[in-house]
């Protein structure tokens, strides 16, 4: 074997056990929602779903179908033109069985939906609106694309009544036209994460980035300014990992120490809290975090 394709120590991870998890899975069933959780077999199901306060536990659940108009090189999302129409009664079904679920603490994404004239932003908007009314004690965070570039729809989520606003960046700006799609850019996500910010200053801002891709340290620094630059708020570092052989390769396995280093740079940089780690993906234990950082 070659060394690169075999997975070090510390990417291997234990089957979940705790009661909490348990519980929150046994409510899961009958509730029509689909969480990234289980269907991308997350790693940390146990941390986020499980943990000793039951006001933190978080999920994240996919909007908008199951297809995307884009084709991101580190993604296993499938892509078609023309994905199914959206769901109109999603928006009242997903807060009507959220309203019945033990979560503290939802992150609602979805696919890109470059078909749609406003990419979805309504009905992202409309099903925030709606958990709000219905289960007013759940905190919501979006992790939205870019849609775009069209600010006004960015605005229209920012101001939906939620409380974190995501939107990643993934990689550096030199590696951006090699990773992600090719409508996705590094200025706009930018400009996306500055609009949010705008809308409603009293929002979380939040990004994430993968690291593994080839990145060096002065990029990751300098996208680190630019991240602070426009007022982003929080980061999240993890690994990357290939979904499948037609996806790009991994450059690098990144030790957990220096995914520490970065935790504390990022910290140095100003943001306010930052969750980095070889298993760490952007929703890893929001609800912990936001409940430490943001509500203390
Ligand atoms: Fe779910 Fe995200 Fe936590 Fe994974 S990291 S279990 S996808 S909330
Ligand atoms: Fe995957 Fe998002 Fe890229 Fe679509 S836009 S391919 S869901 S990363």
């Amino acid at each position: 074997k070659r060394p690169h394709t075999r997975l070090p120590e510390w990417l291997k991870t234990p089957i979940p056990t705790n009661s909490n998890y348990k519980k929150i899975k046994k409510d899961l069933r009958g509730l029509g929602l689909h969480t990234v959780c289980e269907e991308a077999r997350c790693p940390n199901i146990s941390d986020c779903w499980g943990g000793d306060n039951k006001n933190a536990a978080t999920a994240t659940i996919m909007l908008m179908g199951d297809t995307c108009t884009r084709g991101c090189r580190f993604c296993s999302v499938k892509t078609s033109n023309k994905p199914p129409p959206l769901d109109p009664h999603e928006p009242e079904n997903t807060a009507e069985a959220l309203k019945r679920w033990g979560l503290g603490y939802v992150v609602l994404t979805s696919v890109d939906r470059d078909d749609l004239v406003d990419g979805g932003a309504r009905h992202f908007a409309e099903t925030i609106v709606k958990i709000k009314q219905k289960a007013p004690h759940i905190l919501v965070e979006a992790l939205t694309g870019d849609y775009a570039g069209d600010l006004e729809m960015v605005k229209l989520v920012a101001q939906s009544g939620l409380d974190v606003y995501a939107h990643n960046m993934e990689t550096t700006e030199e590696l951006t036209p090699f990773v992600r799609d090719r409508r996705a850019k590094f200025r706009q996500s930018l400009a996306v994460l500055k609009a949010a910010k705008e809308a409603k200053p009293e929002l979380i801002t939040k990004t994430s980035i993968m690291l593994g891709l080839g990145e060096t340290e002065d990029a990751l620094y300098a996208t680190l300014r630019e991240l602070r630059a426009v007022g982003v708020d929080v980061v999240t570092f993890g690994q990357y990992m290939r979904p499948t052989k037609r996806h790009m390769k991994v450059e690098e396995y990144v030790t957990p120490a220096t995914f520490e280093l970065w935790r504390q740079r990022a910290l140095d940089a100003g943001f306010l809290y930052c969750a980095s780690g070889p298993l760490v993906r952007s929703s890893y234990k929001a609800g912990e975090a936001f409940i430490e950082n943001v509500l203390k």
